[in-house]
């Protein structure tokens, strides 16, 4: 069976677009494939964090990843630090990338400019990215849209380190391929940048309704769209985005009628979207609190899945330290 993996940041509540880009379809494909998925706290370190909030953020991560549908029957799920290998063939991988790449590499622009200080974890977050999908020799990896280019480096540094220590005939690690969603890329509310969790404009999957609506309320639409009367564009709005995402079919055509019509103002069709969200989201807020009342399950489940992970990543590491003339 082809094998995946992919990982998420404990590094703030998990949001929608991280669901919709990502999480959603780890859920759809956890029975496809051979499946590896890892809360990634070694890379949330990268920027300045409170030790105590990292803990509990795991946790909830956990929480949110298990009620959005993770099945630790189906997959693997496990905590990166509980896997030394990911830091040891990281700095492996350190060896063969070229500095240029990392340099070139959006996230590290992005992350970097928001820094006073700026770590050398920071720049080489993509290294530990590639160790991470590279240790279980990943086909693929269902990601949004922002890490694609990190996917690239990920390649980049399969092929070098197969280059120089394995053959042409026999590489020895796979070049993972994204996995993306139609809702590769969700912005944040204000329509500034993408949703994420270290720029505070998120919606979080168990966000509270009434908080959901109090932020999709303002929320930016078709900027043209002054006066309720004026017909709007729906596929320059956000919130049709989010109809495309989470209302069925018949909804997403009317909502794109009533728009471009002026049939409904904005706040009709937010009305909608809400209710729609609702549908899907109230069902994993019931299973959090169910998971959240019974906590030493996840503990549990959280070691049994770095033992499994371990196993993998311990074989892995091995061939690659006898490959490489180490001992
Ligand atoms: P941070 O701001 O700390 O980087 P993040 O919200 O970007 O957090 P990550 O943990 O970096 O979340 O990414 C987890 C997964 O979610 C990745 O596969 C990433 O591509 C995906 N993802 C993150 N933000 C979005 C988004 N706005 N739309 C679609 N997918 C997203
Ligand atoms: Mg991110």
């Amino acid at each position: 069976m082809p094998r995946i993996f992919s990982g998420i940041q404990p590094s703030g509540e998990l949001h929608i677009g991280n669901y919709l880009g990502a999480v959603k379809n780890w859920v759809a494909l956890q029975r496809q494939y051979e499946s590896f998925f890892c809360i990634v706290d070694y890379h949330a370190i990268t920027v300045p964090y409170d030790p105590a909030d990292l803990r509990q953020r795991t946790r909830d991560m956990a929480i949110s990843l298990l009620a959005a549908g993770i099945d630790p029957s189906a997959c693997t799920l496990f905590v990166q630090s509980m896997v030394p290998e990911h830091t040891e063939l990281a700095w492996i991988f350190n060896s063969v990338t070229p500095l240029g790449e990392l340099e070139r590499q959006t996230q590290f622009k992005e992350k970097a400019l928001r820094q006073e200080s700026v770590a050398v974890g920071l720049l080489t977050y993509p290294v530990l990215q590639a160790a991470d999908i590279l240790l279980y020799k990943a086909d693929m990896v269902p990601v949004g849209e922002d890490q694609v280019q990190h996917l690239e480096l990920s390649r980049e540094v399969a092929r070098r380190w197969n280059t120089k220590f394995a053959t042409e005939e026999a590489p020895f690690f796979p070049e993972p391929k994204p996995l993306l969603t139609p809702t590769r890329r969700v912005m944040g509310l204000d329509g500034q940048a993408k949703m994420s969790k270290s720029l505070g404009n998120t919606v979080g999957l168990l966000e509270d309704p009434k908080d959901i609506w109090e932020k999709l309320r303002p929320a930016v639409t078709d900027p043209k769209r002054v006066r309720r009367t004026d017909p709007g564009t729906p596929e320059v709005c956000n919130i049709y985005h989010l109809h495309k995402a989470f209302s069925p079919p018949a909804t997403v055509e009317h909502v794109a009628v009533q728009c471009s019509t002026a049939g409904w103002g904005c706040i009709d069709c937010k009305k909608v979207l809400f209710e729609s969200m609702e549908v899907e989201l109230q069902p994993i807020r019931q299973r959090a609190q169910e998971i959240m009342d019974d906590s030493k399950t996840v503990g549990e489940m959280l070691s049994a899945g770095a033992a499994r992970a371990r196993a993998i990543a311990a074989e892995t590491l091995g061939e690659v330290k006898q490959l490489m003339g180490l001992t």
